[in-house]
């Protein structure tokens, strides 16, 4: 019995120093504006616009799974709605390039999260495409943007398309920013393409466990400047069927 209740009292002490320290470490922070301060000290917002976007974009819209803590979180069918750190540094990146009549391609648009933030960054002659290859998906998104943000859908502020992301999306083409969210092994072509001279794509590129984070900038129709910004770790952009393992 005595020993029974060490062994309590330790588990209490152990799950109490546990469920502090994560707090403490603002990885589960209980309102979008907690995780936004939080993401803030931790990864220093270049922009105040990318910090007052994230602000009004509540991440539990498109996830149920600890929809404020600064991880990666499954939303079905093989993908993942990315780190919170992850979508502050997209929008950091593409900021400079986004102005009232942008138009923007979010490739691999999975929760719709991030296709929304830049949405709200572009005025009334702005569009967003947001494409996804799986039907679900884009229909969850869609459910997931209603719940909020229904406006940017209904005016066609924000579209979202089915289709195959690496051929991009012509018919919204040419793009002064394209995000993509899945990391192919190298460059679509029809990306480079698809990008406005004086715009900028930020891409995930190369196999698992090699990933880069790119910054490219079209410099003139033939020129592209690339640049390293970090290592990460993000689903591959691929076929449907290897993505469903069909
Ligand atoms: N930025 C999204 C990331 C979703 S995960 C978010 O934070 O919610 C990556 C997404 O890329 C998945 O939704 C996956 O379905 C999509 N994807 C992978 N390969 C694709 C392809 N070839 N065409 C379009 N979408 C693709």
């Amino acid at each position: 019995m005595r020993l029974n209740q060490f062994f309590c009292t330790i588990f209490l002490i152990a799950t109490f120093i546990l469920i502090t320290t994560m707090i403490f470490n603002g990885l589960y922070e209980a309102s979008q504006n907690k995780l936004v301060r939080n993401l803030s000290q931790r990864y220093p917002f270049k922009s105040q616009r990318t910090k007052e976007v994230m602000l009004l974009v509540d991440r539990a819209d498109f996830t149920n799974e600890h929809p404020y803590a600064d991880f990666p979180q499954q939303i079905g069918f093989g993908a993942t709605i990315s780190a919170p750190h992850m979508h502050a540094l997209a929008i950091d990146l593409l900021e400079p390039v986004i102005n009232e009549d942008s138009h923007i391609l979010d490739v691999g648009s999975g929760s719709g999260y991030l296709a929304v933030c830049f949405a709200k960054m572009v005025g009334s002659n702005g569009t967003v495409y947001g494409i996804d290859h799986i039907e679900d998906l884009v229909n969850c998104s869609k459910q997931n943007i209603r719940k909020n943000n229904a406006d940017l859908l209904d005016s066609k502020k924000l579209i979202l398309i089915l289709g195959d992301g690496r051929l991009g999306y012509p018919q919204g083409a040419p793009y002064d920013a394209i995000h993509v969210g899945a990391a192919p092994e190298e460059i679509p072509k029809a990306l480079i393409d698809q990008l406005a001279i004086g715009g900028r794509m930020v891409i995930p590129v190369g196999l698992a466990g090699e990933q880069q984070f790119l910054q490219v900038d079209k410099i003139s129709e033939k020129e592209v400047r690339k640049q390293v910004i970090t290592a990460v770790n993000y689903v591959p952009l691929t076929d449907r069927e290897q993505q469903l393992q069909l």
